[in-house]
């Protein structure tokens, strides 16, 4: 994609490491909208999208969850926006098929009246209270006692999305270097013009690849921690990675759900819940679930890297983290090793669904950012440290807000214009 790096005058070159749809919004918003600037997004894989990006649920959340006042509310919300139109330019899939949040159970008409209360303050168009017949109307096959219901919450393709950005990217003469794992980053002083850069390399002492820029932006997604390391931005907070498994409704039983199906989340963590999510096309996947991964790119149970386990078990929040939720962890793995445990929680919600109405689908491993005291990190963690700035946490919805995370960035890097 593009041409080689270095050939053609800029005013500036900006580095991004990696190609999620964070990195290449970032890439495409400096690209596009900053003249004179040259963009190289630098990707480790050999294809965009490779990891969260190419393993979500497609969701465009409509900003129900957040705390006001936060980033996720801002951007969620803004990012929506950006995006619906963007898919609408680019005839990319965007389809509003709705979404019920359910309570299942009485005790949890409180926690959904705190969510009402949260959307309402973050915007949330047209949000409303639906009864048990009303969910009944919306979802034949779904039951619960009461609901949210968000008309305008949207399923979408973020991998063509994010290959969407990186051709805005090469057609404003950037370029995107796939197979570039970054194993150094060095600011130097002086240099060009005597106005000094940052290295960007890959490779080894003996074999290695260098490329000179201005401003170094990371945006690293399950590596960012120790890609921020590279930049001396220190190792917190740390990333744990946590897979979220999904099941696939067979595709008989796939008209059961017509459009999203979410519990009423535990506001002890920062995920949603299993819930039914339709894709664009036309399955359904439940799920995903959060099980604490054995390796940072584990997207099977079985995917142990001994050397990100280590890095886990040296860091005082992994056991404190440990010491609070075990509970919920042990019932997660029961979750993941049998499908049956899986669908007791998710079947509350559509009562006909059972473990012999899923196969097994996918996963995906998320990138959470944890403090030392052992509290997993809720809010959009973005860090800026001279000429580099370092997406430190960008879990979900950061999918949904890419193009407006995007904005933020560039504001904070290049100051608002
Ligand atoms: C199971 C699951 C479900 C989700 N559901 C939703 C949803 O429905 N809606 C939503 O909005 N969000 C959702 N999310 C969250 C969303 O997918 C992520 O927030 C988003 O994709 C983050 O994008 P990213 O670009 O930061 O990370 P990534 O997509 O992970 O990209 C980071 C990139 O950096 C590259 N990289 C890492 N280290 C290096 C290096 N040293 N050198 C070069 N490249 C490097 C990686 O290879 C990777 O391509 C979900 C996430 C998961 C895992």
């Amino acid at each position: 994609m593009g041409s080689p790096v270095g050939f053609q005058p800029a005013d500036e070159t900006i580095g991004v490491v990696g190609a999620g749809i964070v990195g290449l919004a970032v890439g495409r918003e400096i690209a596009l909208r900053r003249p004179g600037t040259r963009v190289v997004v630098f990707e480790k894989e050999q294809r965009v999208s490779p990891h969260q990006t190419g393993h979500n649920s497609g969701v465009v959340h409509a900003g129900i969850y957040y705390a006001p006042g936060s980033l996720k509310a801002e951007l969620c919300v803004r990012g929506v926006a950006l995006l619906r139109e963007y898919c609408q330019e680019r005839a990319l899939p965007y389809r509003e098929i709705g979404k019920l949040v359910i309570a299942v159970r009485e005790d949890e008409l409180g926690r959904m009246e705190n969510l009402y209360e949260r959307a309402r303050n973050n915007h949330v168009p047209e949000l409303r209270r639906v009864s048990r017949e009303e969910i009944r109307e919306l979802e034949p096959h779904a039951g619960g006692v009461a609901a949210l219901y968000s008309p305008r919450t949207a399923i979408t393709d973020y991998p063509a999305v994010a290959e969407e950005f990186a051709k805005d990217i090469a057609g404003a003469g950037g370029e995107v270097r796939l197979g570039f794992p970054v194993t150094g980053i060095d600011e130097v002083r002086g240099g060009r013009g005597g106005r000094g850069g940052i290295d960007v390399s890959s490779g080894t002492r003996r074999a290695r690849v260098q490329v000179r820029v201005d401003r170094l932006i990371v945006c690293a997604g399950l590596q960012s921690d120790l890609v921020a390391a590279l930049a001396r931005d220190g190792r917190e907070p740390r990333i744990v990675p946590f897979r979220g498994e999904y099941l696939l409704l067979k595709p008989e039983r796939a008209h059961l759900v017509r459009g999203l199906i979410y519990p009423v989340p535990d506001p002890r963590y920062p995920f949603l819940g299993v819930h039914f999510t339709p894709r664009v096309d036309g399955s359904v996947e439940v799920g995903p679930n959060a099980v604490l991964a054995l390796a940072r790119e584990g997207y099977r149970l079985g995917t142990v890297s001994p050397k990100d386990l280590l890095g886990l078990a040296a860091y005082p929040g992994a056991w404190r983290m440990a010491a609070q939720h075990w509970r919920t962890g042990l019932r997660e793995y029961r979750g993941s090793l049998s499908a049956s445990a899986f669908m007791r929680d998710a079947g509350q919600y559509v009562p006909g669904v059972g473990a012999a109405d899923v196969v097994r689908g996918g996963a995906g491993v998320r990138a959470q950012a944890l403090d030392r005291d052992g509290s997993l990190v809720d809010d959009f963690r973005i860090h800026r440290l001279g000429r580099i700035t370092a997406v430190r946490n960008a879990p979900s919805p950061a999918a949904t807000a890419s193009m407006a995370i995007a904005e933020h960035i560039v504001a904070t890097v290049f100051g608002k214009a």
